[in-house]
């Protein structure tokens, strides 16, 4: 189909003919090509001249802003059968921009884990670098697995509905996307909004770690990472540095439960 022009691929009288090049193997290929067929059925040709149109405004003219909405509502929903994409989590954290692409990727699914690898056809073992019993999958690794368990268990005890929340989910977005705010007028606050953030970067990073260098998975030694990665980009934000002043890193490490401890 490429570089022809509609008059190839259309016939008065007879109507849209795709003349693939190929033959489509794969069942999304499929699709896509039905649903182009469906989208074109209605199309009739005339002799005017051809114009581009945006259908999302009325005015007929782009704007990000309504391709944006559209991404947010329609292709979200469709990809992950969520309802509404955590933008101001992933953008507005004030956590660095790499991390931002990361969690960015990790809620379209599109992490290469190693199951995403198999399914894009590279033949390999897949086996959870940070348990070694289970298969490897975004699932897995952010909330399932016996190690990331413990990493969050041991976190989330401060925040009953947290806590909660992780005893009842099975999916790692789903716990993401419950994520409330904390309720204090202090440090725990600010700590609590980039928590998420530190874990799963901390995570992604240790199993890297572990399949490309052979690292090696200590339990107390990923949480004082998480808590030392909480403590440095709480400097990117003013007002949480306000409210560390009145700590130490020490406190952190070894006194979560006086730093996070909700006021009503
Ligand atoms: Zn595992």
């Amino acid at each position: 189909m490429k570089d022809g022009s509609v008059r190839d691929h259309y016939e008065d009288g007879y109507g849209w003919n795709a003349n693939l090049r190929r033959t489509l193997f794969r069942e999304s290929e499929r699709t896509q090509l039905d649903s182009l067929m469906g989208m074109l059925g209605n199309v009739s040709l005339n002799e005017e001249e051809d114009e581009w149109e945006w259908v999302l405004e009325k005015s007929n003219v782009f704007s990000v802003k309504s391709c944006y909405e559209f991404l947010e509502k329609e292709v979200y929903i469709r990809e992950s059968g969520n309802v509404q994409f955590p933008w101001k989590r992933i953008w507005e954290d004030k956590i660095p921009t790499n991390v931002k692409f990361f969690k960015w990727t990790f809620h379209w699914d599109r992490l290469l884990t190693v199951d995403r690898l198999q399914k894009l056809g590279l033949i390999m073992p897949n086996r959870c670098g940070l348990c070694k019993e289970a298969e490897e999958n975004g699932d897995h690794i952010f909330l399932n697995c016996r190690f990331t368990r413990r990493v969050w268990e041991e976190l989330v005890t401060v925040k009953a509905d947290t806590r909660y929340t992780l005893n009842n989910c099975t999916k790692a977005k789903e716990f993401m996307l419950e994520w409330k705010d904390f309720n204090s007028k202090d440090l725990a606050f600010y700590v609590w909004a980039i928590l998420p953030s530190a874990v799963l970067w901390v995570l992604w990073k240790l199993r890297n770690e572990v399949i490309f260098n052979d690292g090696q998975v200590v339990f107390e030694e990923t949480m004082t990472v998480i808590k030392a990665t909480i403590w440095s980009w709480l400097e990117m934000n003013t007002r949480a540095m306000e409210y560390r002043k009145a700590f130490k890193f020490t406190d952190m490490l070894y006194g979560w439960r006086l730093i996070m401890c909700e006021q009503w």
